[in-house]
């Protein structure tokens, strides 16, 4: 993807070829420039985690949203691109829930490459409709908080664990790997969590995922949990984590310093209530910040998420992490400038739009300084004086004051009110007819939105 173009050869490049400047930088950036722990992190000089492997819920979990439901091509589409992007596992859903759950359930395993999960009670018929789907993995799950067991589980510990174990035996009985889950884990008994993991420990389980079902866990407790459920057994360790308090990837990153060897994360963080850690958050923080190498194929990360945005009918938020339409955008004077300069200056560095898919965007409105406007002037065609571009930032900033989207119509019309001349290079042949071009030269990376026409860059 990047071409040796030596930083102090493209800084040179994009100052005097300032349209350019974007298409260069994004070939010439190869990924993790900055260094983090050469500044006050500078004592972390290894990963605290070995291995990351992603265990995908979009089609469980993130389907149980409120007010969302996937059809089959839409579920079929989402699976196919988690596959294609080396995602370890994915839960296809609960093949007992209904006909055409099973359907997808089944379908889907069959047209992958991938382990595909499905969910079950420890109940019979759940763990036979998981069986007969032909997943490879069948995940199941009991209540085992006192809280769940007396008000919706309504059954004792005993016969909890009774039925945990018969469920994990029939589906290695059946050959099948099985991953078990103590639902709400994080409010269970400490020591009847110890009891059911023993007994399905010796019932032969393959993994254990410990739900922090309702969102409750802190990263350092959290942790702690992990270290124990270590200790109680042999299977390998997954987490599952809420997003309640905001602290669904912490957790799970928590988890993984703590030894578990994979999470439980759904695109766009949906799921349950404030739903469940984010695949983008989770396998970004492991590449960037843990330099875990996931297997991931991260530039997807943009492509993926829209399709579950449109899927879900669950809109991402601007300041989403990673996916939102804020992630890598700069409006502020200070922050455009730097990065117009060098995008390590306000950007993490060791995350770059191009490792997610994504493109960096400058957008002009109440915040912008005089970088951004003198860059998008002459990505337009124009070639303003310094007074000139002094004049329009100021007509810009009062124009996104009064909260109004600065669109390169608006733009355009200041450049002309203040007499801005064109370049002559950037002229098309139509602007010999004497008729004004109030479309910007989009030849090189410059973006605008069709939608509603606003200005980024
Ligand atoms: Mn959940």
């Amino acid at each position: 993807m990047s071409i040796s173009i030596p930083k102090r050869l493209c800084v040179c490049l994009c100052r005097s070829q300032v349209q350019c400047l974007t298409t260069i930088w994004r070939f010439s950036r190869t990924p993790r420039l900055v260094e983090f722990f050469q500044g006050t992190l500078a004592h972390i000089t290894d990963s605290e985690i070995d291995t990351v492997r992603i265990f995908d819920t979009t089609l469980r979990d993130g389907e149980q949203s409120p007010r969302t439901s996937f059809s089959y091509d839409e579920k079929r589409d989402i699976a196919a691109t988690l596959d294609e992007m080396g995602t370890h596992v994915i839960e296809a859903g609960f093949p007992v829930n209904s006909d055409a759950e099973f359907e997808s359930v089944s379908d889907i395993a069959s047209a992958t490459e991938t382990t595909i999960c499905g969910l079950a009670r420890v109940v019979d018929t759940d763990v036979e409709a998981a069986l007969d789907s032909g997943v490879g993995l069948v995940h199941v799950f009991v209540s085992t908080s006192d809280v769940q067991l007396a008000d919706s589980m309504h059954a004792s510990q005993e016969e909890a664990v009774d039925r945990a174990v018969s469920a994990v035996e029939r589906v290695k009985d059946a050959g099948v790997e099985v991953m078990f889950s103590p639902m709400d884990a994080t409010r269970t008994d400490g020591e009847f969590l110890s009891e059911i993991l023993e007994a399905v420990d010796d019932a032969g389980v393959d993994w254990v995922n410990i739900p922090d079902t309702c969102g409750v866990g802190t990263p350092t407790r959290f942790a702690r949990l992990i270290r124990k459920v270590r200790a109680h057994t042999d299977a390998q360790i997954d987490v599952h984590a809420h997003d309640d308090f905001g602290l669904a990837t912490a957790n799970a990153l928590a988890g993984f310093e703590a030894g578990a060897a994979q999470a439980q994360v759904s695109v766009n963080g949906i799921g349950e209530r404030a739903g469940n850690a984010a695949f983008e958050e989770v396998v970004m923080a492991a590449e960037s910040l843990y330099d875990v190498d996931t297997g991931i194929d991260t530039t997807r990360i943009t492509e993926v998420s829209r399709l579950i945005e449109n899927a879900s009918n669950i809109p991402v938020p601007g300041n989403k992490p990673v996916v939102g339409q804020n992630a890598f955008s700069h409006e502020s004077g200070i922050h455009a400038a730097g990065v117009i300069e060098n995008t390590d200056t306000f950007e993490p560095g060791v995350m770059t739009p191009e490792m997610v898919g994504a493109k960096r965007e400058f957008v002009l409105g109440k915040h912008t300084g005089t970088h951004s406007v003198r860059k998008r002037l002459e990505e337009s065609g124009f070639a303003p004086t310094d007074e000139e571009v002094r004049t329009v930032t100021r007509q810009i900033k009062d124009y996104g004051a009064e909260k109004e989207r600065v669109t390169i119509d608006v733009l355009t019309r200041f450049a002309r009110e203040n007499g801005v001349d064109r370049k002559k290079a950037a002229r098309s042949d139509n602007d010999d007819d004497g008729h004004d071009d109030t479309r910007p030269d989009n030849s090189n990376s410059t973006d605008s939105d069709p939608d509603h026409g606003e200005v980024r860059i």
